[in-house]
């Protein structure tokens, strides 16, 4: 009997693959195309003869967690303690799987709030417990009083990502609000906030949860060295949360991978002294305007992506087919790989949605829009 009866191949592999097959652009997984940062392949390079080959600590290599407390601190002036409060894992995938695990029970419920990540509910089914999935609204805002019906007594934990994938919308400090006076009625309940695009927003500066002193004891919150430095294949994130928490999650930690790769650790060990990752918005928010503006001429309709790096687009104009069929055709008539969104509705949901990933040179970009104005 399989765990996972309704789990297929994942929507990004399906659609790379097809892209890579019909050799279109590929604006549908979400990673950059662009060369990483030169200081930081001169340090790998630099690394690489050193005698950094063993097995690091279990958390992390010590001077990485001292600098990913420095950055926090620095950006939402929260003090975290490097050895009790910090985790470094192989990726945002396995934080997550490692943070149910250790913090779910069977039959504990957690909220998810729709168009949700994909891994998300099978994380939360592997530990055993209930999926309870909320669509956001039409504008992919949330409603706090359909989020706050859902909570009951069996309510574990809520997922919130900020900002959003797929949807490219982030909370405003009023939807922070909510969010503490809904968990303070419900002091139990966890919160896990996936913050790997905190980096990434535009006219408005990114609310993290390590800025919400209520939160703090009962949140574990995700950064992504993958997205903030262009680095999507090291599968490389770091994990906060109180101390109370972290002890269970290290004990999964322990088991599940012991520790993470130590080329990477060190790498970006001493590249967060030379990096500013406040830079980060400025750069994406150039590529979303230029990709937006090019799209102008289209007949897409443009949500707007107030923060990560993806663009929604309604298509309602262009075709009646469902969303799975239109992206395929794009592929294979067009020319453009995208993501269709009903994908990562628990309903299925179609709303004649597409995602595109706009964290491509310049080149592609206008490649792909010159071929997308011609739908
Ligand atoms: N959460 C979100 C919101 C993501 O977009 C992604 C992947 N881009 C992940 C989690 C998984 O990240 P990772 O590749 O580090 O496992
Ligand atoms: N997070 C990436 C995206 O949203 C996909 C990563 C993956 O393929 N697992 O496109």
């Amino acid at each position: 009997m399989s765990k996972l009866p309704n789990v297929g191949t994942t929507i990004f592999t399906i659609m790379s693959k097809l892209a890579a097959e019909h050799g279109a652009i590929n604006l549908s997984q979400g990673f950059p195309n662009f060369p990483v940062d030169e200081q930081l392949t001169d340090i790998v390079k630099n690394i690489a003869s050193d005698s950094i080959h063993q097995y690091p600590p279990m958390a992390g290599f010590p001077p990485l967690l001292e600098k990913i407390s420095r950055t926090i601190e620095s950006s939402y002036q929260r003090k975290v303690e490097p050895t009790t409060e910090l985790l470094v894992t192989a990726g945002a995938t396995q934080g997550i799987y490692t943070v149910m695990q250790a913090l779910i029970s069977t039959g504990q419920e957690v909220i998810i709030l729709d168009p949700s990540y994909d891994c998300y509910e099978p994380s939360v089914i592997l530990a055993g417990g209930t999926p309870v999935r909320i669509p956001l609204n039409q504008d992919f805002t949330p409603n706090w009083g359909k989020i706050e019906a859902a909570f009951s007594e069996k309510t574990a934990m809520i997922m919130v990502n900020n900002p959003q994938n797929p949807s490219g919308r982030t909370l405003n400090s009023k939807d922070l609000d909510q969010l503490e006076a809904i968990l303070t009625k419900f002091p139990k309940v966890l919160l896990l906030s996936d913050e790997v695009y905190e980096y990434i927003t535009f006219e408005e500066k990114h609310i993290s949860a390590n800025t919400r002193k209520s939160l703090i004891d009962k949140t574990i919150i995700i950064s992504s060295f993958g997205k903030t430095f262009h680095i999507t294949g090291w599968k490389f994130v770091s994990l906060v949360a109180p101390e109370h928490l972290m002890i269970e999650i290290k004990k999964v930690h322990q088991y599940l991978v012991f520790s993470v790769n130590s080329l990477c650790q060190v790498a970006l060990s001493q590249y967060l002294d030379n990096v500013n990752v406040n830079e980060l918005g400025a750069f994406y928010q150039e590529k979303r305007d230029l990709f937006r503006s090019l799209l102008k001429e289209s007949r897409f309709e443009l949500l707007p992506s107030e923060g990560s790096y993806f663009q929604v687009a309604s298509y309602a104009n262009i075709s009646s087919e469902n969303d799975v069929d239109f992206a395929k055709r794009l592929v294979v008539e067009y020319g453009v790989a995208t993501i269709p969104m009903s994908v990562f509705n628990a309903d299925g949901r179609d709303n004649k949605l597409i995602r595109f990933c706009f964290a491509k040179d310049t080149e592609t970009l206008i490649q792909a829009a010159e071929k997308l104005c011609k739908i």
